[in-house]
């Protein structure tokens, strides 16, 4: 069996244009996490929202609602789903490689009672610090779950054979993390929030929490990782998913 990665979308972020970097009064971007599937076990990168979020009422969605913010997620999106059409068990997810702590990219960890969370130290630490998880909005309920931690200090080649490797890009939150996938399938560098989307190449328009200093630093070094035949996907861009996605949903 060689490394498959998959793309799934987990539900949809509404907020003003503003809040994103992009044109328009409100704006819909898509909440998309991986799926690696590698001889030695599966792994995902980031697992989307919570699937307590496709019930209105939820205690942090109604929360953000007071901040001019929403997501949607239906029952069809929630990570459970999305592994279960890919023919994966939940239970059978070894790594959960989360790019940071924020709930619309650790939010799906409830639904994975087996894996390895891994993380960078520097995130992982931030998520216990009063001052910084407040500052950086980096909530326990939603990582804070008891599973193994494998906590990173940097690059780390995740199943020792060049094929999946962490690589530090740190400024969104402080030990935001991006993942280079290689297969037969390419070389794809998912970058995370280290850039929303595409416009942000050129824009280096940043969210107001962040670092702008380490964010700029980051998106220089994911940027200049790029082979010829690199394809960066972005954090929450809508041009690379919808009717022509970046990576495929599930096996054809
Ligand atoms: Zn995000």
């Amino acid at each position: 069996m060689t490394l498959r990665l998959f793309g799934c979308v987990c539900g949809q972020f509404h907020s003003p244009g503003a809040g994103m970097g992009m044109a328009g009064d409100r704006v819909s971007v898509p909440i998309p996490f991986y799926v690696i599937e590698h001889p030695d076990g599966v792994a995902l990168f980031d697992c989307g929202l919570p699937a307590a979020m496709c019930d209105r009422e939820e205690s942090y969605l109604k929360a953000l609602q007071t901040q001019d913010l929403d997501v949607s997620l239906t029952p069809e999106e929630t990570l459970t789903a999305h592994l279960e059409r890919l023919d994966i068990d939940p239970a059978r997810v070894r790594y959960a490689v989360i790019s940071h702590l924020h709930f619309d990219h650790a939010g799906g960890l409830r639904e994975l009672p087996n894996a390895t969370v891994v993380v960078q130290r520097r995130e992982w630490d931030a998520g216990f610090e009063r001052e910084t998880s407040n500052k950086y909005g980096l909530r326990k309920r939603y990582f804070d779950l008891g599973h193994q931690v494998r906590l990173l200090d940097g690059e780390d080649d995740l199943f020792g054979d060049g094929s999946v490797t962490c690589i530090p890009s740190y400024g969104h939150t402080p030990g935001h993390q991006s993942l280079r996938v290689r297969s037969g399938q390419g070389d794809h560098l998912l970058v995370g929030d280290a850039c929303y989307h595409c416009g942000v190449v050129e824009s280096r328009w940043f969210a107001d929490h962040a670092d702008h200093v380490a964010m700029n630093r980051s998106l220089d070094a994911l940027l200049a990782l790029r082979a010829p035949e690199t394809v960066m996907v972005f954090g929450h861009d809508p041009a690379q998913w919808g009717d022509a996605p970046v990576l495929p949903a599930a096996r054809a």
